[in-house]
């Protein structure tokens, strides 16, 4: 069963976050699919009949013969960009069929995998900044005591 742990270890990204440049990295270069903003795209969603559909959609990954395109807006926070990638990298990732954000009833089962593979890895990434965060803590906490106990010895 493939799952997000298995992405992580595939990956080699244990014990870190995954940042945009790292998911960029993997969608574009490990997978070979090109990332195209909405902004600069307009003509080529034109001729793919997806113009419309980049309105109310901020992301989507286009397949045909010959192109893996992903399609996103490029006028979105990072955190929502890095969302929205973490999602497309689900369908990837499940092998769920083109256009599996567009169509129908049929495709809401994907659309719920995408999301919660989204949804983990995001977690996953707060939860290791709250992890770093804590031990940095610990860290200070131990040298201002063992140094409490030096200068106490000392004196
Ligand atoms: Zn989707």
């Amino acid at each position: 069963m493939k799952n997000e742990k298995l992405f992580i270890k595939k990956y080699q990204l244990e014990g870190r976050k995954i940042t945009l440049v790292e998911i960029e990295d993997i969608i574009i270069n490990k997978q070979g699919i090109e990332i195209c903003e909405y902004q600069e795209s307009e003509e080529e969603l034109k001729i793919i009949g997806f113009l419309d559909y980049s309105k109310y959609a901020d992301s989507f990954i286009y397949t045909d013969k010959n192109h893996r395109i992903l399609f996103i807006n490029g006028n979105i926070s990072e955190e929502n960009r890095l969302f929205l990638l973490l999602h497309e990298e689900g369908h990837v990732w499940y092998n769920h069929q083109p256009f599996a954000c567009i169509n129908d009833n049929l495709k809401l089962e994907n659309e719920r995998e995408a999301d919660n593979f989204a949804n983990l890895l995001f977690k996953r990434n707060s939860n290791l900044h709250r992890l770093r965060y804590f031990i940095l803590i610990a860290i200070i906490f131990i040298i201002v005591i063992s140094t409490m106990i030096i200068n106490l010895f000392i004196a």
